[in-house]
């Protein structure tokens, strides 16, 4: 009998075949390992996607209009004051990314990117969720990088640096939630769309991918949106172009 390794098909012997199927290279070890990780992933996102469609059909009657289902994270921190020091520690990493950007003339380093108009849909989505990928915004201070400087810049050419600097602090809300973006308030994020970082304009985490096709395909108007901490169903509501429904109201 003949045996290949699962990964490069390279001939094996009959140990490493009953040892699960793969050569002796590291290489095939950690592209396997990397391959089943892949899939175990994928079916957790099924198995999330289902119980929100499971949620759905108990909590809404058939429509002949259709409500595809979102499995979506969750954002649970409590909205607390601003420690003074995050908002200093924010301020000086601000000044110096601003400053180190005017300091070069024109920069053809970065390329120009506007921040993308986020669709309604998406952004009941992401009201549901609250902003969980806005969470990690606490620790790369709004995501704000040389790039999106450059853009702002170039989009506001009458405005100085300091000038930017104080745009920036004076948009900080007094509250925000605990250790995460400085921008992230209790309502959303209050930082204007076109000083955000090009990236928050264009992440969709995985469960909003999903939805945005499942709704694109289907040509809905509408969706059920379920955010799920650690994998357990936490808030649901009816995701209209207006925002987060409750699914009685
Ligand atoms: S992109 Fe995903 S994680 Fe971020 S706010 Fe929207 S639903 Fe939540
Ligand atoms: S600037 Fe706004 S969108 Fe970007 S991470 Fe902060 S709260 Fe989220
Ligand atoms: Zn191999």
């Amino acid at each position: 009998m003949n045996y290949r390794c699962k990964v490069c098909e390279k001939p094996i012997d009959v140990h490493d075949h009953v040892r699960g199927g793969l050569c002796r290279s590291a290489e095939c070890r950690r592209r396997y390992a990397g391959r089943v990780a892949h899939e175990e992933y994928q079916e957790h996102r099924a198995a999330l996607r289902r119980t929100a469609e499971e949620i759905r059909d108990r909590r809404i009657p058939p429509t002949p209009e259709p409500l595809p289902a979102a499995a979506l994270p969750s954002n649970d921190r409590p909205v607390v004051p601003l420690p003074e020091e995050r908002r200093e520690a924010f301020a000086a990493y601000l000044r110096s990314l601003v400053l180190q950007v005017y300091a070069e003339p024109g920069d053809q380093h970065h390329p120009l990117r506007p921040a993308l108009e986020s669709e309604p849909l998406a952004r009941a989505a992401c009201a549901l969720c609250r902003g969980h990928c806005c969470l990690k915004g606490g620790i790369h201070n709004a995501y704000l990088d040389a790039t999106t400087i450059e853009r702002v810049r170039a989009e506001r050419p009458a405005t100085d640096p300091e000038e930017l600097v104080e745009t920036y602090l004076a948009a900080i809300p007094p509250e925000s939630f605990e250790e995460a973006c400085v921008y992230q308030s209790a309502t959303g994020c209050v930082l204007p769309e076109d000083l955000r970082a090009t990236i928050c304009g264009a992440f969709f985490c995985d469960g909003l991918a999903e939805f945005r096709v499942a709704a694109r395909e289907a040509g809905a108007t509408r969706g059920f949106g379920v955010a799920f901490r650690d994998g357990v169903p936490v808030r649901e509501a009816i995701l209209t172009p207006d925002g987060p429904h409750p699914p009685d109201e």
